[in-house]
Parts: structure tokens; C-alpha cells; sequence
């Protein structure tokens, strides 16, 4: 890998300030998803690492909270301008360790800084509040404080922005952190680390403990030093992680898996939906949280639709993501293809039919088609689970009632989308829907300012906004005599 700054490609995880090794000196191999070659490796560090580096973190707390929300941003801003300064390499780092096209893995890098440059602002803006007292002789004030230690672990999918959004509020809480990030995409974490040492993070204030996800987890959830949890993956390891963080207490926020419903109605302006469904469903590969995972398209429309997302998906380009022009790089790995390679017989068996792509790409490795499944229904495998790869399956419905109520349908409530050019039915279908977030006329919806997070089994808290902060804060009450 070329990079203009070989120093930010690191193989050493990043406790108190310094780049170290596991413990017993296991290491674990980090793999090119496109080539299949060796990037390098990372330790392989499991419990006794993770209790040095919550250590760390505890002492780095109390002088980091003592800082004005100013002089925390000051410093957060400089790590900012750093990560944009050294977005080329970060991208090429990502883009050689996740798959990602390297146009996607540059527009993470601005993704992920944002965070960073948002929470620094919102460093300043931690108010509290006077509340009108009962008694004439006490007065009542509320504070917000830094909740303490924090743990992040992060999935492979978003390798810089899934760390900076929990990272950028917990720091501008005043809060420190220790983050473990998957095992597939280490590299990128390690690179964003180093940065925020040059910045002038303080020693232990930010952690990167990379190996055993189960010893590292297991300790991050059961040490009582650490105060709350912030997880991104699969909707399993979250209810583990819940479950583990439970004797202690710790404040959880659950970023979790989705299933979310695209709905076309006859009246959308159809060049835009493909359009959208093409952003939402293929963007990395589909493997999203927030890809649009059932397509569902009303009637009138539904024929014309599939010609014109066919089309569109014939044209993608598949390929390693370094290559100029590519649109979709492999899969994260042989498990992940499996799964494509499985709802699309399922569906085929229950009647579905190709309309593009369908099997495994030329190119070998994890690499798969872009595909478009036509007369998709209920009773097939896409439709209860989240594929989490290049699959669009389209659904046909008649009604609103009818798409909402299938829509609703599914134990996930994290992102939806529908096309309507109706005002009142804009309205209605986006207060209906059982979700977090909704997309109306638009594919696309993350960005730092907007509150990102799900209802039912997708999750807990918000990412990102001026309510990302409050997971990494509590509140404390002030009873003030003035006898
Ligand atoms: P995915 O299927 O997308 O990889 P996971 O939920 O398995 O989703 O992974 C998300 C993150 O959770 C990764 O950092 C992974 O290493 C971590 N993880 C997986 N299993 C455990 C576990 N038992 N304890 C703690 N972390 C885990």
C-alpha cells in the first residue's frame, strides 16, 4: 500500500498514549478482502490488556473533565483538521482493509471528521438548567456531567465514522474512551488514533485495544470502571453485550441490525426512486444497517420500476475498490457471500426471479453481482432477515394500509424509506412507520447534525445531533439552601 505517510499504517494497538503489543505477544493477520492478501497484523490482545487500558483511561478521566468544554474543543478540532488533512491515506488504509471503492472510503473520512468537528462544538454547549422550586427556601439546579470510562465496539462496515461518532461525543463529555474495533478493519482505527496523539489527545484518554472480541468484550462489559457501553453490530452480539453489561449497570447504547423497507407508490417521480434504491441498497456493497433491504413497489409502477433499477445495476462496476471507476468492491468475506448466495436460492425456490446479476462475480474471491430479485413475497428468507449485501428484492403491493402494515412488519425498526409526491400521504406514511429514521424522496439520510438510531430491536439511544451527546452524560440534581 502507498501512502504519503507510511507512519500512520500501525501494527500495534494504542493503550496510555503508546503503541504496545499483546501482553503474551500473540498477533492476529489482517487481510485484503480484494486481493486476499496480507495487509499486516495487529495483537491479539484479550482481558488483561483491556484492564490496562480501562486503567489508563480511569486516570486520564479527571483531569480531562476538569478542562473547559472550550479547551476539550480546541484540541478535538485540531485532531479534526488532522484527519482531513490525512484523508488520502486514511481512505487508502480503509479501502485496502474493508473493500469499499476508494471514492466511499474518502467520503467516510469527511463522514467520520464530521463527527469530530460537530461534538467539538457541542463540547461547549453542555448546559443544565434551573428548575422553579416548591420551596421558598431551597432552589433546584441541574447539572450534566461526564458519565466516565466509555467502551465502543465498532463493526467493520464503517471502520472510521462507527468510532468517531461515539468517540467524538464521549470525548466532548469529557468522558474517556476505550475502543475495540472489528477484527477485519483495525488498521483504520490505528491510523485515527495516531492522529489524535499528534493532536494532543492526553495519554489514556482514547484506547485501542484490537484482538479477542470475546475476552476484550467480556472485560469491557464486566469491569466496574467502565460506566457505559456503545455498540454497533449485529443485533445477537448486542443482546449478549446487554446481558453482560447488566451486573453492573452500565448505561448501553445499541446500535443494532435493521431490515428496512423501501416503499415505491404510482405516485413517485421514478427516476429519483431508482435512484435512491440504488444509493440506499449498493452503497458499500449493501452492507449497511441502513440499506434498504425489501423493496416495495406499488402496481402500477412495479414493472417499469424493475426495468429501470436493472438497468441501472447492470451498470455498476464491480472490481477492486482502488481501481478508478469501480462502484462495488468485494464483500467483507466467504460468510457474508454465503448469505447473499442464500436468500437468492431461497427466493428462486419460492418463485422469485432474476432480473440481474444473481451469483458470484467473475473476479472470484468475495466477490458478488449486483442483483435485482423481481416478484419477491413474504414467505422468502429477505424477507424476515437483513441480507447485508448487493441484493434488491422487489415486492409488489397494492394499498398503503397493505405496505404499511408489511412494512411494520418485522421485529427491526431502524431505517425506512418511501417515494410518494403526496403531501398528506408523506405525512401519514412517515408517522406510521415503526422506525428511527425516514428517508421521504431521498435514499441517503446519514449525515453529523441528524439523530441516527432505531426503535424495536434495532436499538437504543442516538448517534450523532445535539441528542448524541446526552448517552455520554448524566444528569445530576442540586437541592441549593439559601436559608
Ligand atoms: P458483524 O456480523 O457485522 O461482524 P458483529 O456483531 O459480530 O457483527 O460484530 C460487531 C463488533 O462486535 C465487532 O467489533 C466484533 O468483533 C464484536 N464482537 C463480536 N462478538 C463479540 C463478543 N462476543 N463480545 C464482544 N464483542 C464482540
Amino acid at each position: 500500500m502507498q501512502l504519503k505517510d507510511s507512519s500512520l499504517l500501525k501494527q500495534q494497538a494504542f493503550i496510555d498514549g503508546a503503541f504496545c503489543d499483546a501482553q503474551d505477544g500473540r498477533k492476529v493477520e489482517v487481510i485484503n478482502p480484494a486481493t486476499g492478501e496480507l495487509i499486516g497484523t495487529v495483537p491479539k490482545m484479550g482481558a488483561e490488556d483491556t484492564k490496562r487500558a480501562i486503567a489508563a483511561a480511569d486516570r486520564a478521566w479527571a483531569g480531562w473533565k476538569a478542562r473547559t468544554g472550550k479547551a476539550r474543543s480546541i484540541v478535538m478540532r485540531k485532531w479534526f483538521d488532522l484527519i482531513i488533512a490525512n484523508t488520502d491515506d486514511l481512505a487508502a488504509i480503509m479501502t485496502a482493509e474493508q473493500g469499499k471503492p476508494l471514492a466511499e472510503s474518502t467520503g467516510e473520512i469527511a463522514y467520520a471528521a464530521s463527527f469530530i468537528e460537530w461534538f467539538a462544538e457541542e463540547a461547549k454547549r453542555v448546559a443544565g438548567d434551573t428548575l422553579p422550586s416548591p420551596w421558598e427556601d431551597r432552589r433546584i439546579v441541574v447539572t450534566k456531567e461526564a458519565i466516565g470510562v466509555c467502551a465502543a465496539i465498532t463493526p467493520w462496515n464503517f471502520p472510521a465514522a462507527m468510532i468517531t461518532r461515539k468517540v467524538g461525543p464521549a470525548l466532548a463529555a469529557g468522558c474517556p474512551i476505550v475502543v475495540k474495533p472489528a477484527e477485519a478493519t483495525p488498521f483504520t482505527a490505528l491510523a485515527l488514533a495516531e492522529l489524535g496523539q499528534r493532536a494532543g489527545l492526553p495519554n489514556g484518554l482514547l484506547n485501542v485495544v484490537t484482538g479477542d472480541a470475546r475476552a476484550i468484550g467480556g472485560e469491557l462489559c464486566a469491569n466496574p470502571l467502565v460506566r457505559k457501553l456503545s455498540f454497533t453490530g449485529s443485533t445477537a452480539i448486542g443482546k449478549l453485550l446487554m446481558e453482560q453489561c447488566a451486573p453492573t449497570v452500565k448505561k448501553v447504547s445499541l446500535e443494532l441490525g435493521g431490515n428496512a423497507p423501501f416503499i415505491v407508490f404510482d405516485d413517485a417521480d421514478l427516476d429519483a426512486a431508482v435512484q435512491g434504491a440504488l444509493a440506499s441498497k449498493f452503497r458499500n456493497a449493501g452492507q449497511t444497517c441502513v440499506c434498504a433491504n425489501r423493496i416495495y413497489v406499488q402496481d402500477g409502477v412495479y414493472d417499469a420500476f424493475a426495468v429501470r433499477l436493472a438497468d441501472a445495476v447492470n451498470a455498476l462496476k464491480v472490481g477492486n475498490g482502488m481501481e478508478p471507476g469501480v462502484t462495488q468492491g468485494p464483500l467483507i468475506d466467504e460468510k457474508a457471500v454465503h448469505k447473499v448466495e442464500e436468500h437468492v436460492a431461497d427466493a428462486l425456490s419460492k418463485g422469485a426471479r432474476l432480473v440481474a446479476g444473481g451469483a458470484r462475480q467473475a473476479l472470484g474471491g468475495s466477490f458478488f453481482q449486483p442483483t435485482v430479485l423481481v416478484n419477491v413475497t413474504k414467505d422468502m428468507q429477505v424477507a424476515g432477515e437483513e441480507t447485508f449485501g448487493p441484493l434488491a428484492p422487489l415486492f409488489r403491493f397494492h394499498t398503503e394500509a397493505e405496505v404499511i402494515q408489511q412494512a411494520n412488519d418485522t421485529e427491526f425498526g431502524l431505517a425506512s424509506y418511501f417515494y410518494s409526491r403526496d403531501i398528506g400521504r408523506v405525512w401519514r406514511v412517515a408517522e406510521a412507520l415503526e422506525c428511527g429514521m425516514v428517508g421521504v424522496n431521498t435514499g441517503i439520510i446519514s449525515n453529523e447534525v441528524a439523530p441516527f438510531g432505531g426503535v424495536k430491536q434495532s436499538g437504543l439511544g442516538r448517534e450523532g445531533s445535539k441528542y448524541g451527546i446526552e448517552d455520554y452524560l448524566v444528569v445530576k440534581y442540586i437541592c441549593l439552601g439559601i436559608q
